[in-house]
């Protein structure tokens, strides 16, 4: 943040002029709102599109107008970024309650990653058995950077679905027919990208080599990419494509284990 906007906003939202609203589905609102200590006391619009307001003589900007504009930004973003189930929409670093060392590495490392980004240099790939928090981990992390950094963000789940979805973009007289390279050059080129559930075993090869395109085509974007998986990825990646994929992978994200139980207090 610039010194400009520390003055402007408070230490109540975090010097952003924006707040996470925690009822909104209660309550009805939106996930964001302006800030009410710093930004709604200036403001003289009303919240009324486009936010000017007369002063009598001219038509002028309100106070509250960049932070409204970003907020809608954001929930454009938001809404179309495919993270759909309710259990993992609008969470925030704090919702998620590490029970592990291997939990709390990997919250640490999701920490970092959103206080400095997009100075960052890696993606991150969890995994783990299922139910250990990981889609949760994930989504958080790009909630928060589409929230603060109104970057352009998708979430994907590697599914039958998600394949099929492809597929139907060679289908003549579907409705996605023609569309066949548009999704996955969106894919490739979003600012960042989660691939949840990562698998290799149960995948035709097509469905596998559509899948290694898309981590090159990241890869050679250098572009921002958090995976999750079930599989410890040195052991289930390694033979592939003579270990070409799994070095990539190491490039492009930190790889970290998400366990429910901390194995070395086990063991
Ligand atoms: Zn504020
Ligand atoms: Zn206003």
């Amino acid at each position: 943040m610039n010194k400009k906007d520390k003055n402007n906003f408070c230490p109540y939202c975090d010097y952003s002029g924006i707040i996470h609203n925690t009822a909104f589905e209660i309550t009805g609102d939106n996930a964001l709102s302006p800030c009410p200590k710093c930004v709604l006391p200036k403001c003289k619009c009303g919240g009324e599109e486009p936010y000017y307001y007369s002063d009598g003589d001219n038509i002028r900007a309100c106070f509250c107008r960049t932070t409204r504009l970003k907020i809608d930004r954001v929930l454009e973003i938001y809404n179309a970024s495919g993270i759909d189930s309710k259990k993992f929409r609008w969470k925030t670093i704090n919702d998620f309650k590490a029970s592990s060392k291997h939990a709390s590495e990997a919250k640490n490392a999701a920490y970092d990653i959103i206080q400095k980004f997009p100075d960052v240099n890696k993606g991150l790939y969890l995994w783990g058995n299922p139910g250990t928090g990981k889609t949760l981990l994930s989504c958080i992390v790009l909630t928060e950077l589409i929230t603060h950094h109104a970057v352009n963000g998708k979430f994907i789940k590697i599914s039958r679905n998600f394949f099929n979805l492809l597929r139907s973009t060679f289908v003549e007289g579907s409705e996605r027919y023609g569309q066949s390279g548009k999704i996955e050059k969106d894919l490739a080129s979003v600012d960042v990208l989660v691939i949840d559930d990562f698998g290799v075993q149960r995948d035709s090869p097509w469905e596998q080599e559509t899948l290694y395109n898309l981590i090159d085509a990241r890869y050679e974007a250098e572009k921002f990419t958090i995976i999750t998986s079930n599989n410890n990825p040195e052991k289930s990646l390694k033979e592939l494509s003579e270990g070409r994929i799994l070095s990539r992978l190491r490039e492009m994200c930190r790889i970290l284990e998400l366990s429910g139980e901390d194995y070395r207090e086990k063991k």
